[in-house]
C-alpha cells in the first residue's frame, strides 16, 4: 500500500477529502472550492461516473432524455478545469483511520492511504434487496446508476427489435410502487411494454394518503398497467428466454424483464466500521452542520438521518434537494463559514404518473396518526385555474391542520397546477403558517393561471371554517358510524343522486333545501344530519342552512369524490357522478 502526502508545501493548505461524487458529495466539493481557492479537494467515487443526474435515469429509459450524455453533467476533466477538483473515479474508500486522519482507497491499480484535514462522507444509499428467490437472474434489473439504465435500455431495445410482426408486446414486472417504481412503470409502458406493477402495500405510492391513491391507480390501469396490490413478489424463475414471477397470492406473471425498486437504506457501513455514531435508523448521526461524532468528519445525503418536520421523527430522507443543500452547508462548516443550520426536513416530493402529478409535503395523515398528533383533515377539489377559462383541471388537495390552525402536511393529485400548489404549501409549512395565513396568501392570478380564490386560499378558507366551528365536518372513514347514527342528506341534483347514492340517504338538492327544511327535520328524528354533495361545496351551503335552522349538521370533507375513493365499492356500485 502506498501513502499519499500533500505535495503542496504550503502548511495552511486544507486537505478536504470527499467520499461519493454525486449529489451531496459534489455539491460540497464545488462549494468548498468556491469558498477556498487554495484547498486540496479530492473526490473519491467508486463508480466510473460523477455528478450524474440520477433523477433523470427513468427519463432516459423512456427516451424523453434521448442522449445519454445529457445525464452526465460533468466529468473528471471538466471538474478539474472549472473547479480545480481532483476527482478520482474507480476509487472506493474501504476504511477510515480516524486517529491518523487517513482513508484507505482501493482502485484497480492497488490500494493507497490518503490523508485529510476534513473528511466528508456522501456515500448515498444502497438498494434494499427484498426476500425474492431468483433475484440474481439476468432478467432482473435495478434502476439506480448509469450502468443500470444502460442495461435496462439495452434489454428493452433488444426485446422491441426482436419482436416479430403481430407478436404481443414484451412484458415487464416492476416490483415496488414508490416514486422511482412509478417512474420506471411509466417509462416502460411508454416504450410499448406491458407492465405489471407489484406492491406489498394496499395502494400505489405508499407515502400518499389512501384517498388520493385510487386516482393514481386509475391512471395506471387506464394506460394498460396491471396492478397487483397487497401482494409481494416471491420468486423469479427462468422460463424460455424470460422469466416468470410468482406472487404471494399465487399469481404467476410471465415477463421478459423485472425491475426491482423497493426502497433504499443508508450506506453507513463505512461510518459504522470507523466507529462513528449511527442513529437508531442505522443512518449516520450528524449535528445541524452535518458534523458527525468525529469533529473532523462530516456526512450528508441519503446516508444520514435528519429530524423530520412536524412529527420530529429522526430518519433518513433520501431526496436530492436535501442532499444538495446539505452538501453546501457541510462545505460552509468545513471552511469555517457561517452556516444556516439544517432545518427539520419536510420531505417534499413529486412524481409524474402519465397524465397525473402526485406531490406531498410535510406529514401524511398516517404519519400524524403514528406520532399521535391531533389534527383536522381538509379535502378540496378546486380547479387549477378559473373554471370559466377553457382547460380547467381539478386538483385533489388534502391538508392536515393542528387545532390551533398550524399547517402540518399537504398532498395533491391532479393533471395541472399540482407542483405550484405543493411548492406554495411547502413554503407555508417551512414558515409555520396557519389556515388564516393560507386564506390570506396573495398569489398570482389571471384566468389562465389561477383563480381569484386560489386552490391554496380555498384550503385555508375551508380549514378556517372547520377549526372555528363554522362548518363541522365528517370524514369518509367515519361512514359506518354516520350511517348508523345520523340522517344522510344528499344535496346533489336528482340526476346525480340517481346515478349512485348511499343507502337510506335523503335527496334534497341544495337549491330546494330552504323550502324543504321540515321534511329534513322529520326524517332526522332528532339525529344529526350528515350532509354531502359531490365535492363539498354545495353541502357546505346546505350545512350552513341546517345549522341556522337549529339542526345538528356536518359536511362530508371532500364530498362523494373523496367518499368513493375511500370506499371504492360505492364507486363500483354506481355510475360516475359529475363533480362540482
Ligand atoms: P448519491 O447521489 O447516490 O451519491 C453517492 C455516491 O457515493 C455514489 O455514486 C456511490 O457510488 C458513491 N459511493 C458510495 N460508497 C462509496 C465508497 N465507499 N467510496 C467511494 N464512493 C462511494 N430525488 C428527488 O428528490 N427527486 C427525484 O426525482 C429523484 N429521482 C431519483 C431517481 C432515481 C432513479 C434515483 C436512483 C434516485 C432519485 N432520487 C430523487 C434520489 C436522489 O437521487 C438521492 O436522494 C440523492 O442522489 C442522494 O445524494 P447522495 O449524495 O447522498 O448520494
Amino acid at each position: 500500500m502506498t501513502h499519499e502526502t500533500n505535495s503542496d508545501s504550503r502548511p495552511t493548505r486544507k486537505r478536504i477529502v470527499v467520499v461519493g461524487g454525486v449529489a451531496g458529495g459534489m455539491s460540497a466539493a464545488a462549494r468548498a472550492r468556491r469558498l477556498d481557492e487554495h484547498a486540496s479537494i479530492v473526490v473519491l467515487e467508486q463508480s466510473e461516473y460523477v455528478s450524474f443526474a440520477n433523477c433523470g435515469l427513468p427519463y432516459h429509459l423512456s427516451g424523453e432524455i434521448p442522449d445519454r450524455e445529457q445525464l452526465l453533467l460533468h466529468d473528471r476533466a471538466s471538474l478539474a478545469a472549472s473547479l480545480d477538483l481532483d476527482v478520482r473515479t474507480g476509487s472506493r474508500v474501504t476504511a477510515v483511520d480516524r486517529a491518523a486522519r487517513e482513508v484507505t482507497v482501493e482502485t484497480a491499480d492497488g490500494t493507497y492511504r490518503l490523508p485529510y484535514d476534513a473528511l466528508l462522507l456522501a456515500p448515498g444509499a444502497v438498494a434494499v434487496r427484498p426476500p425474492i428467490d431468483g433475484l440474481d437472474h439476468p432478467s432482473v434489473h435495478a434502476l439506480r446508476t448509469v450502468p443500470d439504465v444502460d442495461a435496462l435500455r439495452g434489454t428493452v431495445d433488444t426485446l422491441l427489435a426482436e419482436r416479430g410482426d403481430g407478436e404481443t408486446a414484451p412484458a415487464a414486472v416492476v416490483v415496488g410502487a414508490g416514486f422511482i417504481g412509478l417512474e420506471a412503470v411509466e417509462a416502460l409502458a411508454s416504450r410499448g411494454l406491458t407492465v405489471h406493477l407489484v406492491e406489498l402495500a394496499d395502494h400505489v405510492l405508499p407515502p400518499i394518503d389512501a384517498e388520493l391513491a385510487p386516482l393514481l391507480a386509475e391512471e395506471l390501469t387506464s394506460h394498460g398497467v396491471r396492478l397487483h396490490l397487497g401482494v409481494s413478489a416471491q420468486e423469479v424463475t427462468s422460463a424460455g428466454s424470460g422469466v416468470t414471477v410468482t406472487l404471494s397470492d399465487g399469481t404467476v406473471v410471465p415477463a421478459d424483464l423485472v425491475v426491482v425498486n423497493v426502497g433504499v437504506r443508508p450506506a453507513s457501513a463505512l461510518a459504522k466500521e470507523a466507529g462513528l455514531r449511527l442513529g437508531a435508523s442505522g443512518a449516520i448521526s450528524v449535528d445541524a452542520d452535518h458534523r458527525t461524532s468525529d469533529p473532523h468528519i462530516w456526512a450528508v445525503g441519503d446516508a444520514i438521518e435528519v429530524t423530520q418536520a412536524v412529527t420530529g421523527a429522526v430518519a433518513p430522507v433520501p431526496l436530492a434537494g436535501p442532499a444538495n443543500r446539505q452538501g453546501r452547508r457541510a462545505a460552509d462548516s468545513i471552511c469555517g463559514r457561517r452556516t444556516t443550520p439544517q432545518a427539520p426536513v419536510l420531505g417534499t416530493a413529486i412524481v409524474r404518473v402519465f397524465g397525473l402529478t402526485a406531490a406531498v409535503t410535510g406529514a401524511s395523515q398516517a404519519a400524524l396518526r403514528r406520532a399521535g398528533i391531533t389534527h383536522e383533515v381538509v379535502h378540496v377539489h378546486p380547479g387549477h385555474h378559473a373554471g370559466y377559462f377553457p382547460g380547467a383541471e381539478q386538483i385533489h388537495l388534502v391538508a392536515s391542520f393542528a387545532p390551533d390552525g398550524t399547517l402540518l402536511g399537504a398532498q395533491a393529485v391532479g393533471r395541472a397546477g399540482v407542483d405550484k400548489r405543493i411548492d406554495v404549501l411547502a413554503t407555508a409549512l417551512r414558515a409555520g403558517m396557519t389556515a388564516d395565513d393560507l386564506a390570506e396568501l396573495e398569489l398570482a392570478y389571471a384566468p389562465p393561471y389561477g383563480s381569484a380564490k386560489d386552490a391554496v386560499n380555498m384550503l385555508g378558507f375551508v380549514a378556517q371554517n372547520v377549526l372555528d366551528g363554522t362548518m363541522p365536518q365528517w370524514q369518509a372513514q367515519d361512514l359506518d358510524t354516520v350511517l348508523s347514527e345520523s340522517l344522510v342528506l344528499d344535496v346533489r341534483s336528482a340526476d346525480e343522486y340517481a346515478q349512485g347514492h348511499l343507502d337510506g340517504a335523503l335527496n334534497v338538492p341544495h337549491t330546494e333545501l330552504r323550502e324543504r327544511l321540515a321534511e329534513v327535520r322529520e326524517a332526522a328524528q332528532g339525529r344529526p344530519v350528515s350532509v354531502h354533495c359531490a365535492s363539498g361545496v354545495r353541502s357546505y351551503l346546505a350545512t350552513r342552512i341546517l345549522l341556522s335552522a337549529g339542526l345538528d349538521a356536518r359536511n362530508l370533507s371532500g364530498g362523494w369524490l373523496t367518499l368513493t375513493a375511500v370506499h371504492p365499492d360505492l364507486q363500483r356500485a354506481s355510475e360516475p357522478v359529475p363533480a362540482r
